[in-house]
């Protein structure tokens, strides 16, 4: 059956339900923006020019969600917890519906085993027949959910999964055996998958697939007059619980911020007990993401304060104009030393509070002087949603791409690609895997061995010796270790849209 856009949301906001804090924010946010997606589905459908696509079948199982995970965000969706996940489910349910397919959701596991046809009571069994959809999209709670109800079947239906993971999950953190063999073992990972079915929400390491979410766009008009109306003394500041604002030295910091400007907050509070914020802060307490959104077409600074990290706001402070001040982390934040990251599946060092690729602005040019136009990053994730088989072998992007580099020391793919202005493509591995790379670079191997490490394939500085990679899902982009140069496959990439290449287009 075929797909066609759909512009009329109605019956997605039926599809969500109600009944919790979370379903309601993520029904308001989809509601919000309907007007955007009705327009975009059109400009999308005339530049298809009515070309033909399968409409796909699409379990989403928000396994965050559901009660036998603890649902630990709902109660706090209106006391400041973490909204983020809730922003980007909206996005990915809004765009999947759009795009024309065949939707179903589910937020509880009597729903996963009625769409999936598990009969009641009757979980860890093998699924008879074949699986009821083309893709399944979960997180990690409802990985392990889908692992009670469909037992050993989950092995063979596991291509057709897509795990919204926020963080990232490195290549050595998804190999069972050898996440165990190495300590990469942590509570997460060790799922066996290909990472690309890992879908991120910022662009961390190629290794996975960068989802992201929906920032809004501004149409000329509210540009302008978004320019005009902004207040150069009025700064508010990234964090909507109390303890995000105690970080230290930040007293001093924002005492010395008010005497040049306003400085605003959007802190929870309950009437009783107001928060323990500086007097001189106007809280607004948590605003609906609407009159968030005026709030920052007002202000001129959003100010990070180290954490939450790797939220929607900064972006959506940039996309409404506002400069986005964050502090340097040093030494930088991981799994090794954060209790935040500690059991995160990624070995990834964030050097600042958001670690993205924001457009570089500077501060000092632009502020207070001349106010930053609201500037928006191209939608990255469209391409993701017709990919191909992304656990199949790899014929896209085109091999034309690649550009074949020698990593130095200690220094990992994704970092020796972003040097040269190109991005790491774990597609291209296998193909790189063979003694004419190493030629092909003039790396003289002193000897040529094939193992199981996720850094290979890679040479040893000394005495010269070259390694080959034997499991196919641990070639990692990410991966790094001292004392080795990797043979890293780089491509170039669109500004804005790394997931395409100038010959993908
Ligand atoms: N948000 C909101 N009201 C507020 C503060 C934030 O609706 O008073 C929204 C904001 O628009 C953003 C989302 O909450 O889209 C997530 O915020 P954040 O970046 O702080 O990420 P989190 O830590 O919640 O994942």
């Amino acid at each position: 059956q075929a797909a066609t856009l759909r512009s009329d949301l109605g019956p997605l906001l039926d599809q969500v339900g109600t009944g919790k804090e979370s379903l309601s924010f993520m029904r308001r946010r989809i509601r919000r923006l309907a007007v955007q997606w009705s327009a975009a589905a059109r400009r999308l459908d005339n530049r298809l020019c009515s070309r033909w696509r399968e409409q796909k079948r699409i379990l989403v199982h928000v396994g965050f969600l559901t009660e036998e995970s603890g649902d630990v965000f709902s109660p706090k969706v209106l006391k400041g917890g973490p909204l983020g996940e809730m922003v980007q489910w909206s996005d990915i349910l809004a765009a999947l519906y759009v795009l024309g397919h065949d939707l179903k959701i589910s937020v509880s596991v009597k729903e996963l085993q009625r769409f999936l046809g598990v009969p009641p009571g009757r979980g860890n069994c093998p699924l008879t027949g074949r699986l009821p959809f083309d893709l399944i999209y979960t997180d990690y709670h409802g990985l392990q959910q889908m692992k009670q109800q469909m037992g050993i079947s989950l092995k063979k239906h596991k291509c057709h999964i897509r795990v919204i993971d926020s963080f990232g999950t490195e290549p050595a953190y998804n190999h069972e055996e050898y996440a165990t063999q190495h300590n990469y073992r942590t509570n997460w990972g060790y799922w066996n998958l290909n990472c690309r079915q890992f879908m991120t929400m910022f662009p961390h390491t190629p290794d996975n697939s960068f989802m992201g979410f929906v920032a809004e766009v501004m149409n000329e008009t509210d540009k302008r007059i978004t320019r005009l109306n902004k207040v150069d003394s009025m700064a508010v500041v990234y964090g909507k619980e109390p303890s995000m604002w105690k970080l230290q030295g930040k007293e001093k910091f924002l005492a010395i911020l008010h005497r040049y400007m306003e400085i605003h907050g959007t802190v929870y509070y309950e009437a009783q007990r107001p928060p323990e914020v500086p007097a001189f802060v106007k809280n607004h307490g948590l605003l609906p993401q609407q009159e968030l959104q005026q709030l920052l077409r007002k202000a001129k600074l959003f100010i990070g304060f180290g954490f939450p990290y790797e939220g929607p706001a900064p972006l959506e402070a940039i996309a409404n104009g506002c400069i986005f001040l964050q502090p340097k982390f040093q030494p930088s934040h991981s799994s090794l030393n954060h209790e935040f990251f500690r059991g995160k599946p990624t070995s990834r060092q964030d050097f600042c509070q958001v670690d993205a690729p924001f457009p570089s602005m500077n501060a000092s040019k632009s502020w207070p002087g001349n106010p930053p136009s609201p500037f928006i990053l191209p939608p990255n994730s469209s391409a993701l949603v017709w990919a191909p088989n992304i656990t199949a072998p790899a014929c896209w992007p085109p091999l034309s791409a690649m550009q074949l580099l020698l990593a130095q020391e200690g220094v990992s793919c994704v970092g020796s690609c972003q040097v040269e202005g190109l991005i790491c493509e774990p597609a291209f591995f296998p193909f790189i895997n063979n003694p004419e790379a190493f030629t092909g670079l003039r790396v003289h191997c002193e000897a040529l061995e094939a193992e199981v490490n996720h850094i290979f394939p890679a040479v040893s500085v000394e005495p010269g010796e070259c390694f080959l990679q034997k499991e196919p899902l641990l070639y990692s982009c990410a991966g790094v270790q001292a004392k080795h140069r990797r043979l890293c496959p780089c491509r170039d990439f669109l500004r804005g849209q790394v997931a395409m290449c100038k010959d993908c287009v």
